[in-house]
């Protein structure tokens, strides 16, 4: 067979055609507008999983007929509709049952507590901690320990909520340059936290096992105060 550049960009595409795909495009457009528009979404920032499902299904249906002889537009309206349809009426299910909703969309979960990162079965983390520790530096903050509780919502968004100026705990550092100075190795006493449960100890060995998740590496915890 013989290979042809031709065929890799533009197959049989005639100009007659490719005008329709204007054409075509600019109609489905239009109808994915008005269909998004109906969903009753005010915005795509936060989705949850269940809508991001429906934006891949409403962006496979729309998407096709623009570009495809021999598919019309009808049937991918009718697609696109019927999504609508099912989403409308899940919402309308998920805010009259509670169970259904957080099958549908989880839980929010508790990432922090008391300054700490939560554990699951007393030993594991439950969530990704660096993306985690990115988002804490997104919102300024230092250590772990200016966290009273933060918790990842549905949507992928974390909400935090601080302890106060004197309140504030020695805590896991986030900062990229502090926090991989991490070692099992402990160079002097001090407060040192665990890298891996955010746990506060006062150590004066060289070496320490955390007593919460029992992990041994460490790095030197810090206690500045939220700039607000
Ligand atoms: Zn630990």
């Amino acid at each position: 067979m013989k290979f042809d550049w031709n065929d890799v960009f533009l197959s049989d595409l005639t100009m007659a055609f490719a005008i329709e795909i204007v054409v075509r495009t600019f109609i489905m457009f239009l109808i994915v507008l008005i269909i998004l528009r109906m969903t009753g979404k005010k915005g795509v920032r936060q989705l949850s999983i269940f809508e991001v499902a429906i934006i891949i299904g409403f962006g496979s249906a729309a998407g096709d007929p623009m570009f495809t002889r021999e598919l019309g537009i009808v049937p991918s309206v009718i697609v696109m509709v019927t999504i609508l349809l099912f989403y409308r009426l899940v919402t309308w299910l998920a805010a009259k049952n509670e169970k259904f909703e957080s099958i549908l969309e989880g839980d929010p979960m508790y990432i922090i507590e008391d300054g700490v990162f939560v554990l699951a079965n007393d030993s594991d983390l439950t969530f990704a901690k660096d993306e985690f520790l990115a988002e804490l530096r997104q919102q300024n903050i230092e250590h772990v320990g200016q966290v009273r509780v933060a918790i990842l919502e549905t949507t992928g968004n974390v909400s935090l909520f601080y302890y106060s100026d004197e309140d504030t705990k020695p805590g896991l550092p986030t900062l990229p340059k502090v926090y991989n100075q991490k070692s099992e190795e402990i160079k002097g006493e001090g407060n040192y936290a665990c890298t891996y449960c955010a746990c506060i100890q006062h150590i004066t060995a060289t070496t320490h096992q955390c007593p919460r998740c029992e992990r041994k590496e460490w790095v030197k915890a810090i206690d500045t105060k939220r700039l607000a």
